[in-house]
């Protein structure tokens, strides 16, 4: 029987990013995908900022950024009556917008998932030890004390291959059949958003003109449909949420007339070509656990969204960054299986958080259409969309909690609105701020991030931290010691040292004044076996 150390089922999005970090991580596994070939619909836009730093680890953020349609679509969505027609409102989206912040070394960036996952794709099966195997599903999932089994089914052959894992990362979607399997479902309060999904190709250049928005509402006799733009030119999404599936699914015939009387212009001047149609039954809500045993659900599996925000696939991002490294020091033997306890203790209110904020937008969203139509206070509603694409306090700056961090018991620094602003700071829990290494800004702290523990130092002198990581490293814990050259003017200035996880997260920190001994820092908040 083949023996893997981890079975990935799933290869879109997450499934694809956790092969490239267990890959990274010198963690032998199996990634299998019941279909052909990756996604041929856009499906996914937003890849915020803390995605594509995960991404640059990886060397392909250039290629994710090529995808992207650029900053001018990106800085807000629009509500308009037809794209003919006249603006309706117009809210600020700082956080999609594809521009440079001082506080990262990436920019987010609004593509089209087919894109990005056949760059996940071709960057996945080049890295050893992975096998990345497409047309292949995994079935029969069982779990017993020593490992897992499963039977790997060739789709195109019919041939089935039995399998034995150490652990299972379930990256299988919304749907999932490995939560059921592990008797878990979604939780009550899930919320469902029914919708027609429509993918086309038009110039429509001409009436957009330089009225450019990531999301454009357009209201029209079949209900507000949601164009985005996929490639900033002819290739165009339309997303009809609220759909009554009563009504019976679109045809393509409908889906044209619909997109004809969405733009305002008699058919005769419309080169229109409807793609494909795409019903698709959001769910917004979590899966009572996120592992059971040995198997550990990740993206949708574990927590599902509905569009408004761009939050689910990033989510799903974030929670493999956070699961990987911890099943490869389990499986390496540097950690107890107790670390792997965490991945859901950390990461469970993040997702919780932005399953709620995702049903908020929605509404959100739905109130400058409602205010439109009845008279109501529409500069109100759209400053309570603001909400909508302005949340980099949310994705940069949440806090882990467990056992893992210190808990800092000073308050964070004050900001006037914490799903908004951002600003970057050494707090245990919180991701490592980015600093520029070398003058050309071509090297940040975060790429000194991955595979090891590593203890930034930020002063000229420190008592006693290298011969305190000798002695781990000496045990074969992966720890190492990255001296900051130019802490002042940068986040670090105060700090003695900064204790940081594979995951770029801090640990622990200390600062000039600190007496704790290095060494009973790092017994204290390394996870070791
Ligand atoms: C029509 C549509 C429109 C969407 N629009 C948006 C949007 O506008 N914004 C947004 O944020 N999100 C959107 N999404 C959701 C987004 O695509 C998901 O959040 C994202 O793809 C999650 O990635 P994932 O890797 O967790 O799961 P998925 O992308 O769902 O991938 C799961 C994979 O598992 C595979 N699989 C399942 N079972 C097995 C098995 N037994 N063996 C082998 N393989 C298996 C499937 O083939 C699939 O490729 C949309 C989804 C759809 C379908």
């Amino acid at each position: 029987m083949r023996e893997t150390q981890i079975l990935v089922i799933g290869g879109s999005l997450i499934g694809l990013t956790s092969s490239l970090l267990l890959s990274s991580l010198g963690v032998e596994h199996i990634l299998v995908d019941r279909r052909p070939h990756t996604s041929d619909h856009p499906r996914a836009r937003l890849y915020d900022r803390r995605t594509l730093e995960l991404l640059r680890r990886f060397g392909v953020h250039h290629d994710v950024e090529a995808t992207g349609i650029g900053d001018l679509w990106t800085r807000q969505n629009r509500w308009i009556e037809s794209l003919a027609g006249k603006d309706v409102a117009s809210v600020p989206t700082e956080s999609f917008q594809m521009a440079p912040a001082e506080y990262s070394p990436s920019i987010p960036v609004m593509g089209a998932q087919d894109m990005i996952e056949e760059t996940l794709w071709k960057a996945a099966r080049e890295q050893a030890p992975a096998d990345v195997r497409f047309y292949t599903s995994a079935e029969d999932l069982t779990q017993d004390a020593g490992g897992c089994s499963a039977t790997l089914i060739d789709r195109e052959t019919g041939d089935g291959e039995p399998i034995r894992a150490q652990y299972v990362i379930a990256a299988d979607g919304v749907h999932s059949a490995t939560r059921d399997q592990i008797g878990c479902s979604l939780d009550e309060n899930s919320f469902n958003f029914y919708l027609q999904d429509i993918l086309f190709h038009a110039d429509l250049s001409r009436w957009v003109g330089n009225r450019m928005g990531g999301l454009m509402f357009i209201f029209t006799s079949y209900g507000m449909g949601v164009y985005q733009p996929m490639d900033g030119a002819t290739r165009w999404r339309v997303q009809l949420p609220g759909w009554d599936p009563n009504r019976g699914d679109l045809t393509m015939q409908e889906a044209h007339d619909y997109i004809v009387e969405a733009v305002g212009v008699d058919e005769s001047e419309l080169d229109l070509e409807v793609v494909s149609i795409r019903p698709w039954n959001f769910i917004a809500g979590l899966s009572e656990h996120f592992s059971n045993g040995r198997v550990f659900l990740a993206g949708d599996a574990a927590h599902a969204f509905i569009p408004t925000g761009g939050m689910g696939s990033n989510t799903g991002f974030s929670g493999a960054h956070n699961l990987c490294w911890k099943l490869a020091y389990v499986l390496q033997g540097h950690s107890p299986t107790s670390l792997l306890d965490t991945y859901e203790q950390e990461h469970r209110p993040i997702a919780e958080r932005r399953v709620r904020l995702s049903i908020e937008n929605a509404n959100l969203a739905g109130a400058i259409g409602q205010a439109y139509r009845t008279g109501g206070d529409m500069a109100q509603a759209e400053i309570n969309c603001h909400q909508y694409g302005s949340y980099e306090g949310m994705i940069m700056g949440y806090e882990y909690q467990s056992e893992l961090c210190q808990v800092d018991h000073d308050p964070p620094p004050y900001v006037e609105n914490e799903h908004r602003d951002f600003i970057p700071v050494v707090r245990s829990g919180r991701r490592a701020p980015h600093a520029w290494l070398d003058p050309h800004r071509k090297l940040s702290t975060l790429d000194w991030f991955g595979t090891d523990y590593v203890v930034m130092l930020c002063q000229d002198e420190h008592e006693g931290w290298q011969s305190a990581v000798n002695g781990y490293r000496h045990r074969g814990f992966p720890i190492r010691i990255e001296q900051m050259r130019h802490a002042a003017n940068t986040p670090y200035a105060e700090s003695e040292a900064v204790v940081v996880r594979p995951d770029g997260v801090i640990a622990t920190h200390t600062t000039k004044s600190d007496s704790r001994a290095p060494e009973e820092l790092l017994a204290q908040f390394l996870p070791l076996s």
